[in-house]
C-alpha cells in the first residue's frame, strides 16, 4: 500500500505506516467500454531488450533497497530489516552509483518514447538517492527516518499473504530490531529539534506493532512452539529497544543544531530532481506569487455577489478585498452536512462525479477498478483528514482506498469548524481531488502503464499536479453549476496550492518566521489558526513537497492550453487527458515534451 494524498494533513509523516481494514465494496455500476486507446505497446527489439534490462534491474534495486520491494507489493524480502549503518549506506550507494553508471552507457539507439522515459525516470530516481545519501544526509539530522515500526505494521496488515508465511518472515524481521536502533543512534549527529520531536512521538506510537498486535498474532498462530517463543521474545526485545532509542533521543546535547530550513543550494537540487515540471524552484515560486495575486482578485469579485454588495468598484486593495473575501467564505461555509454523515456525504459523491465525468465525456473511466471509502484505519487517525492508499504494481488486484478522518474524538467546537471547512462545496472539491477524477482515477491509469519503472517511481508533482488540475477541469466544464459559492470554495482551495509554494520556498530559503507564515496562511489564504499552525509544522518537517501540488497543476494546465493553441479545432479535452494518464506516473516535463512533439 502507498498513500497518495497527504493534502489535508496537518502532519507529513516521513515513512508512513499503513494498515488494510475491510470496508464497504462498491459495486461496479457499469459495463466497461472497449479499453480506451491508451495502450503502449513495446514493438521494436530495442524496446523488448530494455524491458528486460529494466525488470532485472528492478529486481537488483528490490534486493539492494528491500523495504522499496515491500512498499511496491513485492514481497520477496519481507524477513530482511536493513540497518542503517554506514556500511549499508555505503553499499548502497555504491550500488546506486554502478546502476546510474550503466544507465549512462546504455545504448538507447532504437527506443521508443516510453523507454527512453523510463532511462530518464531511473537516472533521476538513482541521482536523487545519491544525492540524498551523501549531501542531504538527512539520515544525519532527521531520526524520523529510522523508525522500523512501519514496515511491521504494513506486512502485518496485508491480507494477501498467507498469515503463517508472514508471521514467519515478521519473526525473521524482528531479530534485527534491537541492531536496527542501535545503528540509528549512532547515524545521528546534530538532530533537529522538530525531526526529533516527530521520531518521538512516532516511535512512541508505532512500537505498539511490538507490544501488541504481531505479539497478539503470534500468540494465535499455529507457528512451531520454538519458533513462536523466540519472535515473542523477540518483540519484548524490539519495544525494549525502541523505548531506549527515544530516551536516549531525547536526552541527547546535540538537538537543534541544525536547522530545519534546507541550505537554498541543497533546496534547488532537491526541487529539480523532485518536481520535473521544467521550472526553476525560484520560477515555481514567482508563478505561485502570482497566482495568488490572480486569485485574490477573482475571489473578492465573487465575494461581492455572495455579500450581494452593490454599487462596489471591482478593483480593490488587498486591506479592503481581503476581509471582504473571509466574509463571503464564512457565509457559504455555514452550508454543511451533520458530523455523523460525513463519510456518507463523501460515499454518495463518488458516483456523482463519476456519472458527470462520463456524461460530459471527459475521460475513460474503468468501471471495474472500484474504489472502496473506509473510516481512516486507527494508525492515520488526527493525521490526515482524507487520503487515499493504493496497492502497489504487483498488488493489481488489491483495493484502493478512500480514508475518511472520523469526527468523532472532536469536542464540538472543533466538529463545526471542520465541518465548516469542509462544507458542502469543499467537500466535492474534496472529492474530486482524491477520488474522480483526482488521484483515484490517474491510479487506475497508472496500474495499467506496462512500464514498471513509472509505477514504481512515480513523480509526486505528476501526481499531485493531475489531481489539483482535474478540480478546475471539473469547474470548467460545468460541475457545480458555476455557482459563485462553488468557485469560491474552489479558488480558496486552489489558493492554498499556490500559499503551499509560497510558504515552503520562503521558509527554506527566505528565512520566512513562524509569525509571517501564520499571516500569509490566516490573512491571505483564509485559513484557519490550527490549519495554518499545522501547515507551518509540516514546511518544518519536510521541504519541497508541499512546492508539488501548484508546481505540478501549473505544468499540466499551461500545456493543455498550450497544445489547444498548437491544435485549434483539433484538440480533444478526452483525448488529451487519457494520452496524459497513459504515461503513467511520469514527470510532467518528460510527458510535455512528447506533447508537443506529436501532439
Ligand atoms: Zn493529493
Ligand atoms: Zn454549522
Amino acid at each position: 500500500m502507498r498513500i497518495l494524498c497527504f493534502w489535508l494533513a496537518g502532519l507529513f509523516m516521513a515513512s508512513p505506516v499503513f494498515a488494510q481494514k475491510k470496508g464497504a465494496t462498491h459495486a461496479p455500476t457499469h459495463t466497461p467500454s472497449p479499453a480506451a486507446s491508451f495502450k503502449q505497446t513495446p514493438v521494436s527489439e530495442a524496446d523488448k531488450k530494455w524491458n528486460l534490462y529494466a525488470d532485472e534491474l528492478i529486481q537488483r534495486y528490490f534486493k539492494a533497497n528491500p523495504e522499496a520491494a515491500l512498499y511496491a507489493g513485492d514481497h520477496r524480502y519481507d524477513s530482511v530489516l536493513v540497518v542503517p549503518s554506514n556500511e549499508n549506506r555505503d553499499a548502497y550507494s555504491q550500488f546506486l552509483q554502478t546502476e546510474s553508471g550503466s544507465l549512462d552507457a546504455y545504448d538507447t539507439t532504437g527506443l521508443s518514447t516510453a523507454s527512453l522515459m523510463d532511462i530518464a525516470i531511473l537516472k533521476n530516481e538513482f541521482n536523487q538517492q545519491i544525492f540524498s545519501l551523501n549531501k542531504l544526509t538527512s539520515w544525519q539530522w532527521n531520526p524520523s527516518e529510522h523508525n522500523p515500526c512501519g514496515a511491521f505494521s504494513e506486512i502485518l496488515a496485508n491480507r494477501k499473504l498467507p498469515s503463517t508465511a508472514k508471521l514467519r518472515a515478521l519473526g525473521i524481521r524482528l531479530r534485527n530490531v534491537p541492531l536496527y536502533f542501535k545503528m540509528a543512534q549512532q547515524s545521528l549527529l546534530n538532530p533537529t529539534s522538530v525531526h526529533t520531536q516527530l521520531a518521538v512521538s512516532q516511535i512512541k506510537n508505532g512500537l505498539i506493532v511490538f507490544e501488541s498486535e504481531l505479539r497478539d498474532s503470534l500468540l494465535n498462530s499455529k507457528l512451531p512452539a520454538a519458533f513462536k517463543n523466540r519472535a515473542l521474545a523477540d518483540c519484548q526485545r524490539a519495544t525494549q529497544a525502541g523505548r531506549e532509542f527515544v530516551e536516549n533521543l531525547i536526552s541527547r546535547p546535540d538537538i537543534g543544531k541544525t536547522d530545519f530550513r534546507l541550505r537554498p543550494d541543497l533546496y534547488e537540487r532537491k526541487f529539480d530532481y523532485a518536481i520535473q515540471t521544467g521550472v526553476t524552484a525560484e520560477e515555481a515560486y514567482k508563478a505561485a506569487t502570482a497566482r495568488k495575486e490572480e486569485l485574490h482578485k477573482k475571489m473578492y469579485e465573487l465575494a461581492l455577489k455572495i455579500l450581494k454588495i452593490e454599487g462596489k468598484s471591482e478593483q480593490a486593495g488587498p486591506k479592503e478585498a481581503l476581509p471582504l473575501i473571509q466574509k463571503a467564505i464564512d457565509k457559504i461555509s455555514l452550508r454543511h452536512c451533520r458530523a455523523d454523515s460525513f463519510q456518507e456525504a463523501i460515499r454518495n459523491q463518488i458516483p456523482k462525479l463519476t456519472a458527470f465525468v462520463r456524461y460530459k465525456n471527459l475521460m475513460y473511466l474503468d468501471p471495474s477498478k472500484p474504489l472502496v471509502v473506509r473510516k481512516e484505519p486507527d494508525y492515520m487517525a488526527g493525521v490526515a483528514g482524507a487520503s487515499i492508499s493504493a496497492p502497489g504494481p504487483f498488488e493489481k488486484g488489491g483495493n484502493t482506498y478512500y480514508n475518511v478522518g472520523s469526527l468523532a474524538g472532536m469536542g464540538d467546537v472543533e466538529k463545526e469548524l471542520y465541518l465548516r471547512e469542509y462544507n458542502n462545496y469543499t467537500l466535492q472539491i474534496l472529492n474530486i481531488h482524491e477520488a474522480v477524477p483526482g488521484h483515484y482515477t490517474q491510479l487506475v491509469y497508472a496500474n495499467k502503464s506496462p512500464s514498471l519503472v513509472k509505477s514504481i517511481f512515480g513523480n509526486g508533482a505528476m501526481i499531485e499536479g493531475w489531481a489539483v488540475y482535474t478540480e478546475l477541469m471539473m469547474l470548467e466544464n460545468g460541475y457545480g453549476g458555476n455557482s459563485p459559492e462553488m468557485w469560491l470554495a474552489y479558488y480558496k482551495w486552489n489558493l492554498r496550492t499556490a500559499c503551499n509554494t509560497i510558504l515552503d520556498y520562503s521558509i527554506h530559503n527566505k528565512g520566512m518566521t513562524e509569525e509571517e507564515a501564520l499571516d500569509l496562511l490566516r490573512r491571505e489564504a483564509f485559513q484557519t489558526e490550527t490549519e495554518a499552525k499545522g501547515k507551518w509544522k509540516r514546511a518544518t518537517l519536510t521541504s519541497v513537497q508541499l512546492c508539488s501540488y501548484f508546481t505540478g497543476f501549473d505544468a499540466i494546465y499551461k500545456l493543455r492550453e498550450e497544445l489547444k493553441a498548437k491544435q485549434g479545432a483539433a484538440f480533444n479535452l478526452k483525448a488529451f487527458h487519457e494520452r496524459f494518464l497513459s504515461y503513467g506516473s511520469a514527470p510532467v516535463s518528460l510527458i510535455a515534451k512528447d506533447m508537443l512533439l506529436k501532439p
